[in-house]
């Protein structure tokens, strides 16, 4: 039975919180053998919502009963036979598209309910699950994805993701939690899991305790974007890598039972931080977890958005990892099939994923790199892509998603090259398109974010895809979210409004100034 608390009986819940006490979402998992077996059609309409929690949406239209599905991977840790694994999905039952989310997941589509319990198994035979990975829950968490090969890590905080994943995955103690929950778990000094845009998140930091310099992390909270965004703020605590798990579930505790459940769209954690204030959360929070030191020295030394292309050396001597760019985040499985060989002749066959939406190899010896970079599946999956597709980011849009109100990746690849073969910038330039305010291909912190609309057109009937145009996001000292400009465009004036843009950025600049520095 779901952990179900005073909030029940005392506040006025919305209806999803009603409906979320009428059955768990978790239960779902049990209902799932049954409505495979009797087909999309004996599923009633009330419990569509409820397969969030199993890792599952509908795509869009729902009536169609094609399923998305996102599988978490924390970290962006990937085994070679769960890359494997993870392909055959894709090519048998997705029609081979393989997306990799701003959130180091992967996404299936065009699944139906007749082949979720296979998926299901072939998941759980490589330890992979899709359970969590949407819904009102603890999400997949992001991490480090150099976690263990990272020459400049404090510490590998593998075992430490591991560990706070298994505690929240299927646990029916946070399974109703108001809104959905986006944790972070770093020790990568360029903060390459976008700390500040977390609910909860852990951040590289050092602190003298009893003499020693001791490593650890400092903690921010209640960061998210969507459409009113918020960036995480840090407590004045220290935390040592064998009380993570404490003290993040004493976090999630607050949210589950302080969380606002009234209205929707004040439900996430950034409002009660934002309410409450850093310090009376930091009360609450030690009310919890017993006295915690106060703030070291913080390690986060920049902001590298996740990037990783090139050729790298690893902490391991004579090792080396190499970025790669996905093309707005989406692989063929065939593509993944030849990844997984080439990490495995080449590597260790482990694969990364980075919330740029990228992949790396790790592990490769120095005297094999060249040879490998030799492979024909570079010329796509490309380790020096140019400036704007290799910093082009998009969200799902409307080929899938239910929310959205505008095309979204395909468009934004083709804008991107177009941009690649137009515009030569010594800098590059991070462009993300959403297809609606919600945000997941993280608009708010890009150079230039692109947010879908619908507006009337002079040329055509009814409404057409526009969008607004935001400028200057980063999360470089402690972020900054872009800002709108004036007025909208038409989709299709999109390529040359940009490109007229960038000319004048490129025109106007100082040798390596960047986009944000502008
Ligand atoms: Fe869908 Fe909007 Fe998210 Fe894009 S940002 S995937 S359109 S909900």
């Amino acid at each position: 039975m779901a952990y179900v608390k005073h909030w029940a009986q005392e506040e006025k819940l919305n209806e999803t919180e009603k409906q979320k006490l009428e059955m768990d979402g978790l239960e779902i998992l049990k209902l799932i053998p049954r409505y495979a077996k009797e087909g999309f059609a004996s599923i009633p309409k009330e419990h569509w919502s409820y397969f969030k929690w199993a890792g599952l949406y509908l795509q869009k239209p729902k009536e169609d009963g094609y399923f998305m599905m996102r599988v978490n991977v924390p970290s962006g840790v990937l085994r070679h036979e769960q890359v494997i694994a993870l392909a055959n999905i894709a090519r048998d039952y997705g029609r081979g598209i393989f997306d990799i989310t701003t959130r180091q997941a992967v996404q299936f589509h065009w699944l139906q309910i007749e082949d979720i319990p296979d998926i299901y198994d072939r998941l759980e035979r490589v330890g992979l699950s899709s359970v969590g990975a949407c819904g009102d829950i603890t999400r997949t968490i992001m991490g480090n994805p150099l976690a263990g090969i990272d020459p400049h890590e404090l510490l590998d905080t593998q075992s430490i993701v591991q560990d706070v994943y298994q505690f929240f995955q299927s646990n029916e103690d946070f399974s109703n939690l108001p809104r959905k929950y986006k944790m972070s778990i770093s020790s990568n000094i360029h903060n390459a899991a976008h700390a500040e845009i977390n609910c909860v998140a852990f951040t590289p930091a050092v602190k003298e305790i009893d003499g020693k310099e001791t490593v650890g992390f400092h903690l921010k909270v209640g960061g998210g974007l969507s459409s009113r965004p918020y960036l995480a703020q840090q407590l004045d605590v220290f935390v040592l890598p064998e009380r993570v798990k404490e003290v993040a579930i004493a976090v999630t505790t607050l949210f589950r039972d302080y969380g606002y459940r009234a209205k929707r769209t004040r439900a996430r954690l950034k409002f009660l931080v934002a309410d409450w204030g850093v310090d009376t959360f930091k009360e609450k929070l030690v009310e919890l977890t017993g006295p915690l030191p106060s703030r070291g020295e913080d390690k986060l030394e920049n902001w590298n958005a996740g990037y990783f292309y090139g050729v790298h050396p690893q902490k391991q001597p004579g090792l080396s990892y190499v970025g790669l760019n996905v093309p707005v985040g989406r692989l063929q499985a065939e593509e993944v099939l030849e990844l997984a060989r080439i990490s495995k002749e080449y590597g260790n066959g482990e694969i990364r994923t980075c919330n740029s939406q990228n992949l790396i190899i790790p592990n490769v010896p120095d005297e094999k790199v060249e040879t490998m970079l030799q492979e024909t599946l570079f010329d796509r999956i490309r380790v020096e892509p140019p400036h704007f597709i290799g910093y082009s980011v998009s969200c799902t849009g409307i080929e899938y998603c239910n929310l959205a109100l505008v095309e979204t990746k395909e468009r934004m690849r083709v804008i991107a090259e177009y941009l690649d073969e137009e515009v030569s910038v010594d800098v590059p330039v991070r462009l993300h398109m959403v297809g609606c305010p919600n945000s997941c291909g993280q608009r708010q912190i890009a150079d230039i974010g692109l947010q879908g609309i619908k507006m009337k057109s002079r040329e055509q009937k009814g409404l057409v895809d526009a969008f607004e145009i935001y400028v200057g996001g980063t999360l470089q000292d402690g972020g900054h979210f872009n800002e709108k400009l004036k007025g909208k465009i038409e989709a299709g004036y999109l390529a040359p409004v940009l490109r007229e843009f960038l000319l004048h950025f490129k025109e106007a600049k100082q040798p390596q100034e960047n986009f944000h520095h502008f």
